[in-house]
């Protein structure tokens, strides 16, 4: 499993760092933005790390 820099969602409250992430994989392109965008890690993200 490949650590990334962070991504999240416009429509979530957390950020992706993982690419095994089943939640930050399906994130939808128009709602894909870089960074944190100031929210806290995935827990999905915090297993697999
Ligand atoms: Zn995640």
């Amino acid at each position: 499993m490949a650590k990334k820099s962070p991504w999240h969602s416009v429509k979530q409250s957390v950020h992706h760092n993982n690419t095994s992430c089943n939640t930050g994989n399906n994130i939808e392109k128009e709602n894909l933005r870089d960074g944190t965008g100031g929210k806290p890690l995935c827990a999905e993200c915090a297993r697999l790390a």
